[in-house]
């Protein structure tokens, strides 16, 4: 590692314990210099390209790549990657929903609130379904996921002319039935297809819970500097997160 690069050590949002290996709580991960700066700008829109960036700047060793690690897990570091960098300090551009006057707000990226893991949100991987009975456990969602839904609906859609990105994430989704895992597709498909919408929505919304349950908090408070109303607004990855000129002194 060059001397001039830097390294901080952060505490996954997941504690590492939601994974089968041995994913450590904390994480150490470095600056980027410009062989990164370059697989960022070249990166070809899949989550894999982001992904072999970041695995690149993480110091620990990992077991997994952030490939397979959860989504939280990847955002959380994928921000803790542009601090590490760059420092915390971010602008935010957004229209006051009170009196549409565009504001600009400095934000530090560290004092976005960052939820843990807890095991009470074990509840959402693995529960009964109302209707049938049949107890099941699911995926939480990976980069990995999101290539692999995006490529299946593409391809489906290619192929018959439609295709539907629910199916395919629940499918992806799906770990095991009553304890069993259902490997081949068209037997997942089968099994979601013989459902009851009841049963179906439960898992829908488990997925999105357990999606939720823990990561980097995106809500952000802001006063109005015009009427001074308080509204939330959402982080946004802007031109600012990889290519910082605010803060730069001169
Ligand atoms: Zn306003």
């Amino acid at each position: 590692m060059s001397n001039f690069l830097i390294s901080e050590t952060y505490k996954l949002p997941s504690l590492g314990k939601i994974y089968n290996v041995d994913v450590p709580e904390d994480v150490e991960i470095r600056s980027m210099n410009i062989d990164e700066e370059i697989m960022r700008l070249g990166n070809n829109g899949t989550w894999k390209s982001l992904c072999n960036l970041l695995d690149g700047c993480i110091v620990t060793r990992l077991p997994i790549s952030t490939y397979d690690m959860c989504t939280a897990d990847f955002t959380f570091l994928w921000h803790r990657l542009r601090v590490v960098t760059y420092g915390g300090a971010y602008p935010i551009d957004c229209v006051c929903p009170y009196c549409n006057t565009p504001n600009q707000f400095n934000i530090d990226l560290m004092k976005l609130p960052v939820v843990y893991y807890d095991a009470d949100c074990e509840k959402y991987r693995n529960f009964e379904l109302p209707i049938s009975k049949k107890r099941v456990t699911i995926n939480i969602q990976t980069p990995h996921m999101l290539d692999a839904i995006e490529t299946r609906v593409r391809q489906q859609r290619e192929k018959t002319g439609n295709s539907s990105n629910l199916l395919v994430s629940l499918l992806l989704a799906i770990d095991t039935v009553d304890g069993k895992k259902l490997e081949n597709q068209s037997e997942k498909e089968l099994f979601l297809r013989n459902l009851d919408m009841k049963d179906i929505n439960k898992i829908i919304v488990a997925c999105d819970k357990i999606n939720n349950a823990f990561g980097l908090g995106v809500k952000i408070e802001a006063e109005c500097e015009n009427c001074k109303q308080t509204f939330t607004t959402m982080f946004q990855q802007g031109k600012e997160f990889f290519r910082p000129e605010n803060d730069i002194e001169w």
